[in-house]
């Protein structure tokens, strides 16, 4: 029955990737658009006179579920990815301290000792809590919740006091550590989902669990490798992936969605659409106005969103001697994390995240050069800023703080190549949202069955996958939305699938 179904996916991010290579392998006639001229979305390579860069994702966390989603697929990731673990996964940088931040228990332990002075128990209680913490949220948000009964899951009703509503993730984390700069290194992970610490709900606490039990990887060729394997995965099982077409709308008939309209006018129908372009921007652009009612576009103005980026992606004709990956913090991170969330201007002084991937992995760059990534947390774009007006200016800032923070003071002249992107380019250019990287925020009033549903609640025959829909923005939570949203198709046109229990690769929580 199965390869009679048209499965139509708008975008080869790794949502639409994930959700392709699920079905394709289950049977279903899979045709994929980008408008791209290559896979991955905020996930491609970018490549400048020889340089490789990852578009967006660097950060390789929760291993494990890349490789179920690989599984559910009757293949093994290894054969098409070579992973490198990172160990230590990065150093942070202080006004007047660096820590080291390994993913194995005696190293961390050390390195605490070395640099703050209130000991290592807290860290001991840190692992342990937020283990069992995990354990239990995890296999609720990996749940679908595009029904009220399915939100009341008895996992759920366990799971609750684990949420530690309404606390943030820096309060909960008060409970392990005392020194604020102690706990920074402990969240400033909320920036994952272009959030502050000070608002982010402490369940996320798990994104630094995840990393100091499970550790962190960098895969040969950048993280855009995953999107490239993906796409060969779906070939291989017959799916179509077409590159460069864009599409102009969804067709909608009485509010069911039966196929889609590409820019050159080209009419494709299909028998289930699944959405994986920026939530917000496919809704606002790709359905006519008057059709949607929770999700109109003054509604979706409401919403809240999490911050953008400045991105400045250089080709240098040398090699520093920095760590995989560095992230330094503002002098005064309150002040900076105040005009990025609540006043949303620009900061003098500001937290930045750099790749140096070319130590681990030359194949980035030609032989003796570097490929130098710098993110910048920026206000997203109901800021109002002119990025045109401000993009040189803060790029000199970006150098010159390169030079005074880690010393990359002879850095001009060592610039091959360059491309910047603003959070006007990511709105403008990359279809997101108010330029909003990680999508809506992830408060809990946008979470779980209040985040848009993976079985799209406003229209039939429509599901979504991404950032944008539940359990929300990163990698594996993504390819998690793939699975929920390609479980859900097999389910309705009753398909057999191969499930995984997920707890295979869990680690146990303590007796
Ligand atoms: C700078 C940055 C750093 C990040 N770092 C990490 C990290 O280290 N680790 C991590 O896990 N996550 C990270 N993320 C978050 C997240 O994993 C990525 O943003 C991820 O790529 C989002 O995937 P997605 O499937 O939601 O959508 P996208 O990657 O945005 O893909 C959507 C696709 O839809 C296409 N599209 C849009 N409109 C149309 C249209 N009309 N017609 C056809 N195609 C269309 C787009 O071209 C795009 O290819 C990062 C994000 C950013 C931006």
């Amino acid at each position: 029955m199965s390869e009679s179904k048209h499965i139509i996916i708008v975008g080869a991010g790794p949502g639409g990737l994930c959700a392709g290579m699920l079905l394709s392998n289950r049977g279903f006639k899979v045709t994929i658009y980008d408008k791209n001229p290559e896979v991955g979305g905020r996930n491609r390579a970018l490549h400048l006179d020889g340089f490789c860069f990852d578009t967006g994702p660097t950060f390789l966390l929760m291993k494990g579920v890349l490789d179920e989603m690989f599984e559910l697929c009757g293949r093994c990731s290894e054969d098409y990815l070579e992973f490198m673990s990172l160990n230590p996964m990065y150093d942070l940088v202080y006004d007047d301290k660096t820590l080291s931040v390994f993913s194995d228990q005696e190293n961390m332990r050390a390195e605490l000792a070395r640099v703050f002075d209130e000991g290592t128990d807290g860290y001991d209680r840190f692992m342990d809590n937020e283990r069992s913490r995990f354990n239990r949220l995890y296999p609720c948000i990996t749940r679908d919740y595009s029904s009220i009964k399915s939100f009341f899951s008895l996992d759920l009703i366990k799971a609750i006091p684990w949420l530690a509503f309404p606390k943030s993730i820096f309060k909960n984390l008060g409970q392990y550590f005392q020194q604020e700069k102690m706990r920074l290194a402990f969240c400033f992970q909320s920036k994952y989902l272009g959030m502050s610490p000070w608002d982010c709900p402490a369940l996320f606490t798990m994104l630094p669990y995840l990393e100091h039990d499970y550790g962190i990887y960098h895969v040969k060729g950048g993280l855009n490798r995953i999107a490239a394997a993906m796409a060969k995965v779906i070939q291989e099982a017959g799916g179509e992936i077409h590159l460069g077409e864009e599409i102009q709308s969804l067709i909608i008939e009485q509010g069911v969605v039966k196929g889609v309209k590409l820019q050159n006018g080209e009419e494709v129908f299909g028998d289930e659409v699944i959405v994986n372009a920026d939530f917000a921007h496919a809704m606002t652009h790709l359905v006519e106005p008057g059709i949607l009612q929770k999700y109109a576009p003054s509604q979706l103005e409401k919403r809240e969103y999490s911050c953008s980026t400045f991105m400045l992606y250089l080709g240098l004709n040398q090699v520093y001697d920095l760590p995989h990956h560095t992230i330094v913090f503002a002098k005064d991170y309150h002040t900076n994390i105040g005009n990025i969330f609540n006043k949303k201007i620009l900061s003098a002084d500001f937290s930045f995240y750099v790749q140096n991937a070319t130590v681990t992995d030359t194949s980035l760059a030609p032989t003796g050069k570097s490929a130098l990534y710098v993110l910048v947390p920026m206000p997203n774009n109901d800021s109002g800023i002119d990025w045109q007006a401000h993009c040189q200016n803060v790029r000199e800032q970006v150098l010159d703080t390169l030079a005074a923070r880690l010393g990359l003071s002879d850095i001009r002249n060592h610039i091959e190549s360059e491309k910047i992107i603003t959070p006007q380019t990511w709105e403008t250019e990359e279809n997101v949202y108010k330029g909003a990287t990680f999508s809506l925020s992830h408060k809990f009033s946008q979470m779980l069955y209040w985040r848009p549903h993976n079985r799209f609640e406003e229209l039939d025959n429509c599901y979504l996958v991404g950032g944008g829909t539940h359990p929300g923005s990163g990698l594996p939570t993504i390819y998690e939305s793939a699975r929920i949203s390609a479980n859900l198709i097999c389910k309705k046109y009753r398909v057999a699938y191969k499930d995984i229990k997920q707890s295979a690769w869990l680690k146990k929580t303590k007796a």
